[in-house]
C-alpha cells in the first residue's frame, strides 16, 4: 500500500498523545471512571507504539513482548471503561490474564529474531478485549447514554478487524499478501487513527449527557428524600392527569402530612426530624408503584399521584405506607410520628393537579381535626 509503517506510528502517537492530554483535563474535572479508563487506554497504546519503535533493533527480545502486551491492557482498559459507564467493576486478574498471557506467548516464539513472536495470541487478545467492550456498551441503556452505539461501533470494528487479521495470519502467515498490505501494521495505525477520533467525539457527548442527566436530576429531585421537587411534580402530575383524562381513565392524589412535627423537632432536634422525613419518603416509595409519582411538597408535606387508582385503593395505599412507617427502625429515643391524609380523585376536580391539591388539602384539614393519624377522602 505503501504507507510507511514507522511514520504511522509516530503520528498515531501524537493523535493519541493529544487525546490523552485532553481526556486528563476532563477525568481532572469529572473524576468518571469512564474517562480515567479511557485515559489509561491511550496510556497503554502509546506505551505498546512506542515499544514496537524498538522492532529491528538488539532491544526488540523484551521491547516485542512488552509492545504486545501494553496494547492488549488498553483493549481491556477499553472494556472496563465500558464496563464501568454500566456501573460494573471488573476484577484486576481479568484485566492482566490478557495482556499476561499475550507477554508470555510472545517470550515463548524467539522474540531476539522473530518480529512477530506471539503475533496469533496477541491479535486474538485484542479482538477478545474489544470485543468485549463493543457487548458492554451495547447493552447500555438509551437513557444513560445516546452515544453508546457510535462508541459500540467503532468498538466492533476494531474487534472485527482484529479477528479478519488473526484468521489471516492463520491462514497465510505473518508474510503473506494479506497480512503484508491490508491487514499490515500500518493499516492497523490508520484504522486505529480513525477510531481513536470517532471514540472521543462520542466520549465528549457522553460526558455532556451525563453532565446534562446530572443537571436534570438535581433540578427535579428533593435534596432530602430524592422524592420529585414541588416543581417537578406539579409538572409531571400535569401531564399525566390530563394524558389519563383524554384516555377515559381517573387518577387519585394524595396530601400527606406528618403529625406533630414541629414537636419533634423541638425535643429531638433538626436531624431526628429530617430522618422520620426520610423514612417516610422511604415509606412512600416503597409502597408505591413505579408508575406512581412521589413528591414532596414542601418541609413535612407530600404529594402522591396514583394513576388510575379509585379512593378506595389510594386509602389502602395511605393506610400501607403508615404501617410501614411504623414498623421502620427509628434513631434512639425517637418515635416516629403518625401521618394525616387528604385524598381527592381527578372527577372531583375537572382533571388538573392544582384543584385536586385544594380538594386534598380540605380533607387533610379535616383528618387533623377528626384527631390525625387517618385518611380522609374529599367528597363533593
Ligand atoms: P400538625 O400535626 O398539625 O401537622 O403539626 P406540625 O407540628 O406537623 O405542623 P407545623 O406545620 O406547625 O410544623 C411543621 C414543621 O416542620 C415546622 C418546620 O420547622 C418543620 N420542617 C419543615 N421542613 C423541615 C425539614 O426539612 N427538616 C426538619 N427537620 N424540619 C422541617
Ligand atoms: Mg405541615
Ligand atoms: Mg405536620
Amino acid at each position: 500500500m505503501g504507507l510507511d509503517p514507522v511514520s504511522l506510528k509516530i503520528a498515531l502517537g501524537i493523535v493519541a498523545s493529544t487525546l490523552c492530554l485532553l481526556f486528563f483535563g476532563s477525568f481532572r474535572r469529572t473524576r468518571s471512571a469512564y474517562s480515567g479508563w479511557w485515559c489509561l487506554a491511550l496510556v497503554f497504546l502509546l506505551s505498546g507504539n512506542m515499544a514496537y519503535l524498538l522492532t529491528g533493533t538488539s532491544q526488540q527480545i523484551w521491547a516485542g513482548p512488552l509492545g504486545n502486551a501494553l496494547l492488549v491492557a488498553g483493549a481491556f482498559s477499553v472494556w472496563a471503561g465500558s464496563r464501568s459507564l454500566r456501573l460494573l467493576p471488573t476484577p484486576r486478574w481479568q484485566l492482566l490474564t490478557g495482556p499476561a498471557a499475550t507477554a508470555v506467548a510472545a517470550s515463548l516464539e524467539n522474540p531476539a529474531t522473530n518480529a512477530w513472536s506471539g503475533g496469533l495470541v496477541y491479535l486474538a487478545m485484542m479482538s477478545l478485549g474489544m470485543g468485549l467492550a463493543t457487548v458492554e456498551l451495547w447493552r447500555l441503556k438509551p437513557s444513560v447514554s445516546h452515544a453508546h452505539r457510535s462508541l459500540a461501533l467503532a468498538a466492533g470494528v476494531l474487534a472485527s478487524f482484529f479477528l479478519c487479521r488473526g484468521i489471516a495470519y492463520v491462514l497465510e502467515g505473518p508474510d503473506g499478501p494479506d497480512f503484508g498490505t491490508y491487514l499490515s501494521s500500518a493499516t492497523t495505525s490508520v484504522v486505529t487513527i480513525v477510531l481513536l477520533v470517532t471514540v472521543s467525539f462520542s466520549m465528549t457527548a457522553l460526558s455532556n449527557e451525563q453532565l446534562i442527566n446530572g443537571l436534570n436530576e438535581r433540578a427535579t429531585r428533593d435534596g432530602l428524600t430524592g422524592l420529585l421537587n414541588r416543581t417537578a411534580f406539579m409538572e409531571l402530575a400535569t401531564q399525566e392527569i390530563s394524558r389519563l383524562h383524554s384516555a377515559g381513565s381517573i387518577s387519585t392524589l394524595i396530601l400527606a402530612d406528618l403529625d406533630h412535627f414541629k414537636a419533634l423537632n423541638d425535643s429531638h432536634g433538626h436531624a431526628a426530624g429530617d430522618t422520620a422525613i426520610q423514612a417516610f419518603a422511604a415509606a412512600c416509595q416503597a409502597s408505591v408503584r413505579h408508575t406512581d409519582l412521589v413528591g414532596r411538597y414542601g418541609g413535612e408535606e407530600f404529594t402522591i399521584l396514583l394513576p388510575g387508582a379509585d379512593l378506595e385503593s389510594a386509602e389502602i395505599i395511605a393506610n400501607e405506607i403508615s404501617r410501614r412507617l411504623a414498623s421502620a427502625e427509628p434513631p434512639d429515643g425517637v418515635t416516629f410520628p403518625t401521618v394525616s391524609y387528604g385524598i381527592a380523585p381527578s372527577t372531583l376536580a375537572n382533571a388538573e393537579v392544582a384543584p385536586m391539591i385544594a380538594a386534598a388539602d380540605k380533607a387533610l384539614y379535616q383528618a387533623k381535626s377528626l384527631g390525625r393519624n387517618r385518611a380522609v377522602c374529599a367528597t363533593s
